[in-house]
């Protein structure tokens, strides 16, 4: 029989696999970490479990004893996996910026969950670091793991997951890229590779927002570099102890949308299925791809599952929101698209000026192409025939033939968005569209309007 006694005895040895589709025109050979094979899914399942044991050991926590931690979910479930198998109770205390579903799977896990604002100082006493910090004190035989400061953290990384990228690149690795937030995993695996090859190259993926790359760059901490942004999981408005810039050669800063497109294209182009850092850390990497020829090997890691992420990047109306999503101008057909499977409203030019209203009317449209004989020979527009019939130089009962104008221009279905603007006036409000098979519809200001917000 092959077994293991509980599950956190599957913490680790998580797969590394070839980036191909993305690394298509990438110098090196680029490969991925994937820690989503751990119980919890994510790498922090390494860490929590470090921190619980060493705290075990230097009796800081004890039998029947609660942890408390002010986390962003992923070492909040390594550590309920891991007060589950020990029997602690758990307090996650989280910022109100991390997804639903993240607090949604504490709760799965049975650790209780605090939320608290965002956007506020650290050392506002409404902040996840002052209220994790509080409820410690408070909480009788409790003890607080801050991952920020917790050397056990890095220690983790260099015990586990350094040693694994080390055998797992046969010691080839030459680059370790990985986003930074306490720092653990960064200063965890890049003094162990480092200890074992000097020459390896430790690359930090850094948000626009978080201190790391100005202060490794000049040794200033600026508060003027904090900003809230979107990105989970990495960058910081603190210095956390873990964070050893000894080790770190270069931060590399992603924006907000990249790390979101790249997210969803390791899921769509790799198969990959992880979180929001991975996205950001894999963009980060090609956005240095300058800094890698051929021969090197490049391990990026991810952090975390996509599943966490679904109600976000993975969700369209949220990344449109943001304006991450680049859907491109639509061409003519696309356009009508919207108009669902109604046919196009025409009169016949015999028809009366009443016949046009009414039309306009029920189905709450401005133009009206007019047909003779099967062929669009004007077009009735309602705020022309408005002011005919207010300055009384036409009436209800004149035919459509005496005041339409000039036919709509038509376009081909495959019209790109530009040449139907380019037809578009003061005097022709519309154009119509050939779809082929005699069927035709109509582009109005409106449409396009609504096209390029
Ligand atoms: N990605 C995700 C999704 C995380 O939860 C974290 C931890 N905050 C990180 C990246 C950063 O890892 P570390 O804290 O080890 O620097």
């Amino acid at each position: 029989m092959k077994y293991y006694n509980n599950v956190l005895e599957t913490i680790g040895n998580t797969p590394l696999i070839k980036i191909n589709k993305l690394a298509k025109d990438f110098p090196a050979l680029l490969l991925a970490k994937v820690e989503t094979t751990n119980p919890g899914n994510s790498v922090k399942d390494r860490m929590a479990l470090k921190m619980i044991e060493d705290a075990e050991a230097q009796g800081k926590i004890k039998p029947g004893g609660t942890v408390i931690e002010g986390t962003s979910g992923n070492t909040g479930m390594g550590l309920a996996l891991a007060c589950i198998a020990k029997g602690y109770k758990l307090v996650c205390v989280l910022s109100d910026k991390q997804s639903k579903e993240k607090m949604d799977i504490l709760r799965a896990v049975g650790a209780e969950v605090v939320v608290c604002p965002t956007n506020v100082e650290p050392d506002d006493p409404r902040s996840y670091y002052s209220v994790s910090k509080r409820l410690a004190e408070e909480t009788p035989n409790s003890w607080y793991v801050n991952q920020y400061d917790n050397p056990s953290n890095a220690i983790a990384h260099y015990e586990q997951t350094g040693p694994e990228i080390w055998e797992q690149t046969g010691g080839e690795i030459t680059h370790f890229v990985v986003g930074v937030g306490t720092g653990g995993t960064i200063s965890g695996v890049g003094k162990y590779l480092k200890e074992k090859n000097p020459g390896v190259e430790i690359l930090g993926i850094d948000t626009y927002g978080s201190v790391f790359k100005k202060y490794h760059e000049t040794g200033v901490f600026d508060e003027n570099e904090i900003y809230p942004y979107i990105t989970e999981g990495i960058g910081e408005d603190i210095l956390p102890k873990n964070v050893d810039f000894s080790v770190i050669d270069h931060f590399e800063k992603v924006t907000d949308k990249d790390a979101a497109v790249y997210t969803r294209r390791l899921a769509r182009e790799e198969g990959i299925f992880v979180g929001n850092s991975a996205g950001a850390a894999i963009a980060g990497v090609l956005q240095m791809k300058d800094r890698f020829k051929e021969g090197d090997v490049v391990v990026v890691l991810f952090h975390d599952h996509g599943s966490r992420y679904v109600g976000k990047m993975f969700n369209d109306d949220w990344m449109r929101d943001r304006g991450f999503l680049d859907e491109g101008f639509k061409n003519a057909e696309e356009l009508v698209k919207s108009h669902g499977e109604r046919d196009l409203i025409t009169c016949g030019c015999e028809e009366l000026v009443s016949h046009a209203v009414a039309k306009m009317k029920s189905n709450n449209i401005s133009q009206i192409p007019i047909t003779k004989d099967g062929k669009f020979a004007g077009f009735v527009d309602e705020t022309k025939l408005y002011q005919q019939i207010i300055d009384e130089s036409i009436t209800m009962d004149t035919a459509l033939s005496a005041v339409m104008e000039e036919p709509l221009p038509i376009v081909s279905s495959s019209a790109k968005i530009e040449e139907v603007s380019a037809k578009v006036s003061r005097n022709v409000p519309a154009v119509l569209v050939d779809l082929g098979n005699n069927k035709y519809h109509i582009i109005t200001r409106h449409d396009l309007i609504n096209a390029i917000q």
